[in-house]
């Protein structure tokens, strides 16, 4: 409990200061881009900072500005007829809104080149936010770092020790029959809700725009062969060839109980091995924790403002709702008409194991509680809990399923808002697809989804500054997609256990 307040007090600091930077330091928006007045409009001299790598283009000369007055749909179209135009175009980019402009004999007009504004390099605030931005881009790095080890060490290692138990291949079946099963529905639900919510659609987070999201994703089948990495190795140099790393995870597992002896159990130890430490690093990286927190927040509040808040708190909203609705609706059910468990019996006797998740926030470290609540409160047999828990607490994660589903297209909508191409259909499935993975690849710690998301993020080439966003308010939903977590594993040992006859719940006192 105590890293939870810990992690709290810190994200509070962090606004608190961030607020009295906003204050008191000075800070004009700043586009980089500079203009002329030219005939018919205005002609763009030069682009730097914030603008560069926007699809401005130098020389161009722009007749329209459409300028964004804050909330969605509240834009208005600037014509530039007149030299002077110029010179509004400037204030209004001073007073920090976002324009787009627009040539008309551009072929692609329709797509209005967006100008990103920040902070003048120069400027007091900025010098002052550098030291946490610098602090915030190292944390952020550190965490990228665990991403391909930490991946691999926890699925081969998950995998090998399965496939171990030779004699338990239908119950095997069955368990990943049940983990993949309420992992998809979880994805599925919050794919839903984060698209009638849409709280990404012009939020202010005063992110610099992207254009290129997920428009290389044409064709469903394209997903399944990107699956299959043609070099392993440059697929582990790359975090957004997560979907590849897994698959090649899965296959290295399975291999390893299909080999013979001394080779099965001695790269069975070597990966399990690995993956202590791998845990063991991750645990080190993580108590740095409060302090990243803190200087993401200072850059962010300092440079935005609490408006991005508010899109952030509709954000947590939508993953709260999908929780719930995952945890008290579709599981229930599951558990009633697949495992004949009565819920509200089963939830009274998981208390413990829920309570652990909420102050711990790893399905790991509640391993233990949740292994002695299932079998004493529970009643499900040995055999079943020591073979279904140890593997749902790193592969089952239901809550964390569906937070990466919501937070990458809450994060798409965002950018799709602000100039981007939205995320096609196609490009969605392709999101439940590697939402569902990263699940699977996510070890049990604090963090975990978040650190997975930055590879879904990657591989639909969208900028992983937005999730840095994200890390800032994680912890509360981190402890609810925990306690989800943690349920689905309970709830996967009872209809598991039933199954198998190896379920007698005893009378609770
Ligand atoms: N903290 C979660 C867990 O241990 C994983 C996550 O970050 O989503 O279950």
């Amino acid at each position: 409990m105590q890293s939870h307040w810990k992690v709290l007090a810190w994200m509070l600091a962090g606004l608190i200061v961030g607020l009295l930077f906003q204050a008191f330091l000075d800070a004009p928006a700043y586009s980089g881009a500079k203009w002329k007045a030219a005939p018919g409009g205005i002609e763009l001299v030069s682009v730097a900072g914030p603008s560069e790598g926007s699809k401005l283009q130098v020389g161009q000369v722009y007749d329209r500005v459409i300028v964004h007055r804050g909330k969605a749909g509240e834009e208005s179209v600037v014509e530039l007829n007149d030299p002077k135009d110029a010179d509004a175009v400037r204030a209004a980019a001073q007073n920090g809104q976002i324009l787009w402009f627009v040539a008309s004999e551009d072929p692609e007009a329709e797509k209005p080149a967006p100008l990103a504004l920040g902070m003048d390099p120069d400027s007091q605030r900025a010098v002052w936010i550098e030291p946490f931005a610098f602090f915030a881009s190292i944390f952020m790095g550190l965490l990228k770092m665990l991403i391909v080890p930490l991946v691999l060490a926890s699925i081969v290692s998950g995998v090998a020790s399965v496939g171990a138990l030779k004699d338990l291949r239908r119950l095997g079946w069955k368990t990943f029959a049940y983990y993949i099963g309420t992992s998809l529905l979880a994805v599925l639900l919050g794919q839903l809700l984060v698209n009638l919510i849409t709280p990404g659609t012009g939020a202010e987070l005063g992110l610099s725009p992207a254009s290129e999201i997920g428009s290389h994703v044409e064709n469903p089948l394209e997903i399944l062969r990107r699956m299959v990495p043609t070099n392993v190795v440059s697929a582990m140099t790359d975090n957004g060839a997560m979907l590849q790393i897994i698959f090649f995870a899965l296959l290295l597992g399975y291999f390893i109980t299909r080999s013979a002896e001394p080779h099965a159990s001695r790269m069975r130890d070597f990966f399990e091995s690995f993956f202590q430490v791998m845990m063991k690093m991750a645990e080190g990286i993580l108590s740095l924790l409060p302090y990243g927190v803190f200087a993401l927040l200072v850059k962010v509040v300092a440079g935005t403002g609490v408006e991005p808040f508010k899109a952030l708190l509709i954000y947590m909203f939508t993953v709260a709702l999908a929780l719930v609705l995952h945890a008290c609706v579709t599981l229930p059910l599951v558990l009633k008409f697949i495992g004949g468990v009565s819920p509200t019996r089963w939830l009274k006797a998981m208390g413990p194991a829920i309570m652990t998740a909420f102050s711990t926030s790893s399905s790991s470290m509640t391993l233990p509680v949740t292994m002695k609540t299932v079998e004493e409160r529970g009643g499900v047999s040995n055999k079943v809990t020591s073979f279904t828990l140890p593997l749902g607490a790193t592969i089952n994660m239901d809550g964390t399923a569906l937070y990466e589903c919501i937070g990458v297209i809450f994060l798409a909508q965002y950018y799709a808002s602000v100039g981007g191409e939205p995320l096609t259909w196609t490009a969605q499935a392709l999101v439940v697809v590697m939402a569902l993975l990263a699940s699977i690849g996510a070890a049990g710690i604090p963090s975990a989804g978040l650190v997975m998301m930055l590879t879904i993020l990657s591989a639909l080439n969208l900028p992983v500054e937005g999730a840095a966003l994200l890390l800032a308010v994680d912890r509360p939903l981190d402890m609810m997609r925990t306690v989800v977590n943690v349920w689905s594993d309970s709830c996967g040992a009872a209809v598991i256990g039933n199954s198998e006859g190896e379920l007698e719940m005893p009378e609770l006192a």
